[in-house]
């Protein structure tokens, strides 16, 4: 039972990964939640290309069950733009892609179990305030009339929209150039070795990648990142069809492999790849997952970080709701031990996706041209210095890079 007159000692907005995975921790440990989505059902449509490292679940302690996994992932498949090909099989690539759909389902279901009440259809449309403090929310019910639930605790789970989180105060509204703008196809049939694929080139995908993610069944993701800032509606840019469904299109036509496939599912999106939010948290509320902006930059995935920050924000939140302290003071813990942790990484990630983006075709080539299976394996190790003489010795201009890489 929520405590002082609330309905609930959190809401959770967003039933995504981020949000499922805070529900279940606060309902766990007993506090009363209410997880809301505006989806009709949970999981669907899918707007995702599925990947999932193993390293980070695994030491999450989350066990996917198999309904949720649609094929396990050995290794990586890059290709640069000369069409040089790497392949790398280690225990770092090892993953898996999803069956979306089913993965958020069961996230949602494990929040259930645990005793917190998730409803479906439910959209949040404003924040409800008493003597001006976040106390609650406005939702609505599709076809129902609005109405306000209270609570001391509000989590925006709210994924790249994250309008509440804006009327809150937080900065969720994206520049374009930190922003990818994407195109996917589900497709079948497409013969694969388990491998993900991912494909550069500036002609294949300015400032992005394709990406191939099998799945069960003859099935893959294939699908297309690129600068928002490239893409065609910026009519004077001089740069030639940069519209991620042409260029995928383009991709698909000239595969043999693929263009006779089918396309099961057809969707477009957008990511974020720029820096997390400067603030995640303030007096009553915590913005977590995408809607802070913790996606990784280099490739857009969101996953991984949404599940790591319902986590750590769960830990900061069941505290909160134990002592009655909802200040934004008590609520930065969560905040604090994200950017010591994987707020670093994010943070050398930005750095080298600044640095990638201003390299050519031509440097792109050269790396491919060098670098070995057995030099990522080092590179993983932190053993650098073998690989970056290697580099280095054909193109020094390139110590830029290598030492974004590094550092
Ligand atoms: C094309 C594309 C491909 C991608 N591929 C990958 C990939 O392969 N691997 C990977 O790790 N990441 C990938 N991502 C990113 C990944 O999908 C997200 O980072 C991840 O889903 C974030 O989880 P989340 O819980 O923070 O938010 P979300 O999963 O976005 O969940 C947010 C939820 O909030 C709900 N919501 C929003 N506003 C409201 C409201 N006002 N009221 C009620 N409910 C609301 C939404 O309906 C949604 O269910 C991809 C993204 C795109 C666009």
């Amino acid at each position: 039972m929520a405590k002082n007159g609330y309905d609930y000692d959190a809401i959770i907005i967003g039933a995504g990964p981020a949000g499922s995975t805070i529900a279940r921790l606060l309902a766990q440990n007993g506090k009363d939640v209410l997880v809301i989505d505006k989806r009709k059902d949970i999981g669907s449509p899918v707007r995702c290309g599925e990947g999932l490292g193993q390293r980070e679940v695994v030491a999450m302690g989350l066990d996917l069950p198999k309904e949720v996994i649609s094929t396990p992932i050995v290794g990586a498949k890059v290709v640069g733009p000369n069409g040089k090909e790497i392949v790398w099989r280690s225990k770092d690539t090892n993953g898996w892609v999803l069956e979306r759909k089913m993965f958020d389902k069961w996230l949602a279901e494990l929040a259930v179990h645990k005793g917190a009440e998730v409803r479906a259809y439910t959209r949040a449309v404003d924040l409800v305030k008493k003597d001006g403090k976040i106390n609650g929310v406005r939702m609505e019910k599709y076809g129902s009339d609005a109405h306000d639930v209270t609570a001391p605790l509000v989590i925006s789970a709210e994924g790249m929209e994250a309008h509440i989180a804006r009327k809150a105060g937080f900065k969720t509204v994206h520049n374009l150039y930190d922003v990818d703008t994407c195109y996917q196809y589900e497709m079948q049939e497409y013969e694969h070795e388990n491998l993900i694929e991912l494909y550069f080139g500036n002609n294949v995908a300015p400032r992005g990648y394709v990406w191939i993610f099998p799945k069960k069944d003859k099935k893959a993701n294939v699908g297309i990142g690129i600068g928002a800032n490239l893409a065609k509606w910026k009519k004077n840019s001089g740069i030639m069809g940069a519209d991620p469904k042409i260029l995928l299109d383009d991709f698909i036509a000239k595969n043999p492999k693929l263009r006779d496939a089918s396309t099961l599912v057809d969707f477009g999106g957008v990511i974020s790849v720029g820096a997390p939010l400067d603030k995640f948290v303030d007096d009553n509320i915590m913005v977590i997952g995408t809607a802070a902006k913790q996606v990784d930059p280099i490739h857009g995935g969101g996953i991984a970080l949404a599940l790591e920050a319902g986590v750590m924000a769960a830990k900061v939140a069941n505290e909160a709701i134990e002592k009655g302290d909802f200040s934004k003071q008590k609520l930065f813990e969560y905040e604090k031990v994200w950017r010591a942790g994987p707020g670093k990484k994010v943070e050398k990630r930005l750095l080298l996706r600044k640095v990638l983006e201003n390299m050519s075709d031509d440097d792109f080539n050269h790396i491919f041209n060098t670098v070995t299976q057995q030099d990522l394996d080092l590179v993983m190790q932190g053993k650098f210095a073998g690989p970056v003489a290697k580099v280095l010795a054909g193109r020094p201009q390139l110590m830029g890079v290598l030492k974004a890489l590094i550092s």
